[in-house]
């Protein structure tokens, strides 16, 4: 064989070859079985919302691949009313991981390395309200508690794995042409039967659904001129039924200010749209959308840069980013020195919430690592490195490590060792959230459909 066809085949063979995602958590045992972790490759849901019987009930089938022979894992907080692996009925009861950090499903039989097909039927419980021919649904998500990603509502991967999403809307006995839809993707169709499609690099924390009747919300929309040419469009709607006046105009000109300013800190916005809800207190990121109050704006708009533009890939890392966004809010101090400590990076591997010691010790850090490159270009260096290198590849907390020793040419894993390895004594902080972000519950969430 000729040199060059030699080469040729090890390329193709490496195109096929299967290529786990880089965090993919360790299997674990569970009983006598094995479960795994797997690769989402495609989720196609199926939702139908019907007003007559005032249910919510999705199908998703999803493809994925397994890298060892196991029992699969994935999630979904309500109890699916069938679950079929490779055309066989099986089922998906809830298990605690092996620290009991958090709660997965595993499916009940055993796949081959390879690849495979899950459908689970479920009935969408959270955030959903009929009244009379209208329906208001949404699919907010929080990381302050466990289990309150897209597998609240539908049946799902976890942050590691982008998965290429569409979502599938049909609307029952509903009067479909009043009802709006605010989404983080490409919606296509109208009336009865809608189809949104999302960007191949989203994951469980990233798509922002709502469905609301249109006489139930005002909205403002315009279109901001991107530094590299793009007219983005922009939407920013409230519930008529808010509490206390609303502005949107005042949320315009405070979310042009904040893209302008992020835009000449960080480059060109990595999403093709901007959506916003006013409502709440505090807010919640999405990539290119926050549901979010009026103090907290500028806060999830960074957010569309760090945690949903260079993502997380669990909660070791997720505090990243709110240690990044809380050192913005504090505009940027730069210290020389540090101390104390905290466990922000070393939780059990598949913890999924964010200590919240990154709003405020994780911001000082910040500020300390600004003061230590200050000679370099300070922290805003990296950070502009990450967005250029590294956007949507959900990262562990020893890969931003790795970039920033890269980026300086000095090993920082000291410093995270110390301040963010903490000791024994320190424990996970998980208080009821920051200014930012505020813990709301189902039925408070339930106020602002
Ligand atoms: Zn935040």
């Amino acid at each position: 064989m000729s040199k060059f066809l030699v080469l040729a085949l090890v390329a193709s063979a490496t195109a096929f070859a299967a290529k786990a995602p880089a965090n993919l958590p360790k299997s674990f045992s569970n009983g006598s079985a094995k479960a795994v972790f797997v690769d989402f490759k495609t989720a196609n849901y199926n939702v139908v919302y019907d007003g007559a019987a005032k249910s919510a009930t999705v199908v998703a089938t999803i493809e994925f691949e397994s890298f060892e022979n196991g029992n699969p894992v994935f999630d979904l907080v309500s109890n699916p009313t069938s679950v079929v692996l490779d055309n066989e009925e099986v089922s998906a009861p809830s298990v605690k991981t092996p620290s009991n950090e958090t709660t997965v499903r595993v499916v009940s039989k055993e796949v081959a390395k390879g690849n495979h097909t899950l459908v689970v039927t479920a009935p969408i419980t959270a955030l959903v309200s009929f009244s009379g021919s209208s329906v208001k649904s949404a699919f907010w998500t929080s990381d302050l508690d466990e289990r309150n990603f897209l597998e609240r509502y539908m049946p799902s991967s976890f942050e590691y794995d982008t998965v290429k999403m569409k979502l599938k809307i049909e609307f029952k006995n509903i009067n479909s042409a009043s009802q709006k839809i605010y989404t983080n993707g490409v919606v296509k169709g109208s009336g009865d039967k809608i189809e949104i499609t999302y960007p191949e690099y989203y994951n469980c924390s990233s798509i922002f659904f709502h469905t609301t009747p249109a006489d139930a919300v005002n909205e403002i929309s315009f279109t901001y001129k991107s530094k590299d040419g793009r007219d983005l469009p922009v939407v920013i709607y409230v519930a008529k039924s808010a509490w206390g006046s609303t502005n949107l105009t005042r949320f315009k000109t405070k979310t042009i200010a904040t893209l302008d300013e992020l835009e000449a800190d960080y480059g060109p916005f990595p999403h093709p749209s901007v959506t916003i809800l006013n409502a709440g207190s505090g807010g919640m990121e999405y990539q290119g959308a926050t549901m979010t109050d009026y103090g907290a704006l500028d806060h999830e708009l960074i957010h569309s840069y760090f945690a949903r533009g260079v993502m997380p890939a669990n909660g070791n890392s997720g505090w990243m980013d709110e240690a990044i966004a809380s050192w913005r809010d504090n505009r940027y101090p730069s210290y020389t020195s540090m101390n104390g400590s905290s466990r922000m990076s070393s939780h059990a591997y598949c913890t999924r919430t964010t200590d919240t010691d990154a709003y405020t010790f994780g911001a000082r850090f910040m500020a300390y690592l600004d003061g230590k490159f200050a000679a370099q270009g300070g922290l805003k260096k990296y950070l502009r490195h990450m967005v250029e290198q590294k956007l949507f590849q959900p990262l562990s907390i020893d890969e931003y490590i790795n970039e920033m020793s890269d980026v300086y040419g000095v090993s920082v894993k000291e410093d995270f060792k110390r301040f963010t390895y903490g000791n024994s004594a320190a424990k996970m902080s998980v208080k009821a959230g920051s200014k930012v972000h505020r813990k709301m519950s189902l039925k408070e969430l339930q106020n602002y459909l």
